[in-house]
């Protein structure tokens, strides 16, 4: 109920049988924070930097960037922020800069393979980025990661960005750079990238490529299900995986935030959710009835 909701928002979240699980809200657009109360989550597990890519008036620049950025950090008072670089492509397509005429903007270039193939404009976002960091818990995530090399790329990017920042006297420090796992060849084998620092499940993307259901056709909409048990088992196998490597791994999908699905993601092993705000409360509150050792809870 809607009480229970209000209720369960501001506490910390624990199962029934007593397993803390860290809530995390996904920040689309910034002007939402002001109606929220920061101590009501664990932090920003995904702040959609697209934001800033849809106004008029073309590319942001460092300076609006950096504007942002801050104000982000600074509203989150110390808890980790996790900004993710530009995730253009597919479903989310930005004037200028995105191919209008791919045959399947799901598999082009989008994402971080469209930072890479664009640098000048990555390494804009990555000065920013480098500025901020000085304002709080950052943390950089890669979207789209596929290959480990495109991890070493965006580092060596991010480096280059950095010196730059010094060479100019500009104070600048450095985040932990993590990565995405919605590309199912990352979360099939997430040994391969030992070079990122940290990992979150981007169910949106990963339901819909494991499927093969766009996961904004609504005609297959019942087969591009992340409770799908090989979608399941995936995720669970992931979250061993990143275990193993010593990695923290939490989920930024939509999924998180959908009673009917946290209890199966919970069960996967997964104790960090990232949610949209307004799924802040109903996350907390279905968490409070789900029994771990309980196969129906
Ligand atoms: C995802 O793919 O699950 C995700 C969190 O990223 P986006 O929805 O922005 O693609
Ligand atoms: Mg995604």
């Amino acid at each position: 109920t809607r009480e229970s909701e209000d209720e369960f928002r501001s506490k910390p979240a624990v199962t029934r049988d007593g397993t803390p699980v860290s809530v995390m809200i996904n920040v689309a657009d910034p002007d939402e924070l002001d109606a929220l109360d920061p101590s009501h989550c664990d932090g920003i597990g995904l702040v959609r930097s697209e934001f800033l890519f849809h106004g008029a008036g073309g590319l942001p620049d460092e300076e609006r960037q950096y504007l942002a950025y801050r104000r982000i950090l600074t509203w989150a008072a110390g808890k980790p922020v996790i900004i993710r670089t530009l995730d253009a492509g597919g479903d989310k397509p930005i004037a200028g800069l995105t191919a209008p005429d791919e045959s399947n903007p799901f598999l082009g270039l989008r994402g971080l393979r469209l930072s890479l193939a664009r640098p000048e404009v990555f390494r804009v976002q990555l000065r920013a980025l480098g500025r901020v960091a000085l304002q709080g818990n950052l943390k950089i995530m890669l979207p789209m990661v596929t290959r480990p090399e495109e991890i070493a790329q965006a580092k060596r990017l991010y480096a280059e960005a950095l010196a730059s920042l010094r060479a100019e006297g500009t104070d600048c420090a450095e985040a932990p750079l993590g990565m995405m796992v919605e590309v199912p060849a990352a979360a099939i084998a997430p040994e391969l990238f030992g070079e990122a620092a940290f990992f979150s499940v981007g169910s949106n993307d990963l339901t819909q490529y494991v499927t093969a259901a766009g996961r904004d056709i609504a005609a297959v909409a019942d087969l591009n299900d992340t409770l799908h048990p090989a979608v399941l088992k995936l995720i669970r196998s992931l979250v061993e995986g990143a275990a193993a490597m010593g990695r923290e791994v939490s989920l930024c999908g939509d999924a998180g935030g959908e009673p009917a699905q946290i209890p199966a993601l919970l069960r996967c092993g997964l104790r960090s959710l990232s949610v949209a705000p307004r799924a802040l409360g109903r996350t907390k509150a279905t968490i409070a009835t789900t029994d771990l050792g309980d196969a129906d809870g």
